[in-house]
């Protein structure tokens, strides 16, 4: 699809933002439910595979009933997180507790709750008996170490906080098995934003082996693989989305391999992807508030990174568009999309050609529906903004209203 290619047409957004002031996070009901539809269809030969959508990504009830509605679960790792699952009525073991340095309190919630619960460390599962008992159900994150390369955003496996060591691995589920439980599940996540096919299928592969060895050593079996989230989204123009068919065709041929091949029971499949699900369906709306041009030419719009860290945080690329713009002839300029913040790393865009813009024009910036609206903060007074919903019949719904001076004010003593 073309980056420029929207869901909406210019006027339609002209008629959301005489409803509802920028800037605002608009969600695309059409887009999120044919990813989710497509997700399902590279996985459709595993019997039992489920999608447990992360739920910080976008961490709102309305569109976790969506993807309910897609037969999907929710991924917590916080009590919030678990009570906005059962908020969109999700429950039991269709929401995956996958935290760590967990809290007494957060298992008890999600015990109560049913959900299943992905332990970080061994340690947790004497913490876990003591606290809340033990679960009838359980899995533990992996951490490969040296056996896999890490990529950007979440680093060396090595160097990672997350999951426990191969020999811890054998120990958790002997550990386990010795308390009593009965039904196992394994976890592992160790890429994020990752936009090689391959990269998904190793990891399954690493996954399939180790539930093999585990298997024969401790004597028990495994109802399901974990495999995590962290399906990459193209972010910039010359980027390829992740062909979903070929990451489930290869991961199919690992588990005929390695699963069937030696004869272990049926295995199902779960992932707890955000970004691909959400991601590419959200756009915060944006008006340029001033033009200003010093050594360089500032576009200072409403939005700030209080609203989207990312580009902030990781320099990321996030894709700008001027809807109505788009088509005229005017050679484009290069500038900075600025923000409001006291911080110059508040910026949206370095250098980059945009058509020539002025005070009133609005931007479009896409690939925000993960880790965008959920990432806000209040630094500098700033207010976190709406989240609308577009939705199939092409109307706007608000689902997040924008915060409000009192919200600032509402924790002050
Ligand atoms: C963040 C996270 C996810 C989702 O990651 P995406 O990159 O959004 O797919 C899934 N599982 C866990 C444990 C996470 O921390």
């Amino acid at each position: 699809m073309d980056k420029d290619t929207l869901p909406f047409r210019p006027e339609h957004l002209k008629k959301f933002t005489r409803q509802h002031p920028t800037p605002f996070y608009l969600y695309d009901e059409s887009g999120i439910r044919e990813t989710a539809r497509r997700l399902k269809a590279a996985f459709a030969w595993n019997q039992g595979f489920k999608e447990y959508f992360a739920v910080k990504a976008t961490p709102n009830p309305h569109l976790l009933k969506i993807l309910k509605s897609e037969g999907f679960g929710a991924d917590c790792s916080s009590l919030p997180e678990l009570l906005l699952a059962k908020q969109a009525g999700i429950t039991g073991e269709e929401i995956m507790f996958t935290s760590n340095n967990t809290p007494a309190a957060e298992f008890q919630k999600a015990a109560e709750l049913g959900a299943i619960i992905n332990l970080d460390d061994i340690g947790h599962l004497p913490y876990l008996e003591e606290h809340v008992g033990l679960p009838p159900v359980l899995s533990f994150r992996y951490n490969p170490g040296a056996l896999k390369k890490g990529n950007a955003i979440i680093g060396r496996p090595q160097e990672s906080k997350f999951g426990v060591t191969r020999q811890q691995l054998f120990a958790s589920y002997k550990m386990a098995r010795n308390k009593g439980v009965s039904r196992f599940g394994v976890h592992t996540m160790v890429a994020s934003n990752e936009l090689n096919p391959a990269y998904f299928i190793e990891t399954a592969e690493i996954l399939f082996q180790l539930i093999v060895e585990i298997s024969r050593e401790v004597g028990i079996s495994f109802e399901f693989a974990n495999l995590g989230g962290g399906i990459g989204i193209p972010y910039q123009p010359k980027e390829q989305a992740v062909d979903l068919q070929q990451v489930g065709r290869g991961i199919q041929k690992a588990y005929q391999d390695i699963i069937q091949a030696n004869k272990l029971p049926p295995l199902k499949l779960f992932m707890e992807n955000g970004r691909l699900l959400t991601g590419p369906h959200g756009y915060l709306i944006t008006r340029v508030q001033h033009v200003k041009r010093s050594y360089k030419t500032f576009i200072g719009v409403d939005a700030n990174m209080a609203n989207l860290m990312r580009p902030a945080l990781y320099g990321a690329y996030h894709h700008i568009t001027a809807p109505g713009k788009a088509d005229l002839d005017a050679p484009k300029v290069l500038v900075d999309v600025a923000g409001s913040l006291c911080e110059n790393s508040d910026k949206f865009a370095i250098n980059r050609p945009l058509p020539p813009l002025e005070p009133g024009d609005l931007l479009v910036i896409h690939d925000v529906g993960a880790h965008g609206h959920s990432m806000g903060f209040n630094y500098n007074g700033k207010l976190r903004s709406a989240e609308l919903l577009l939705q199939e019949n092409g109307s706007a719904r608000q689902i997040r209203r924008a915060e409000t001076v009192e919200d600032y004010f509402a924790t002050l003593i």
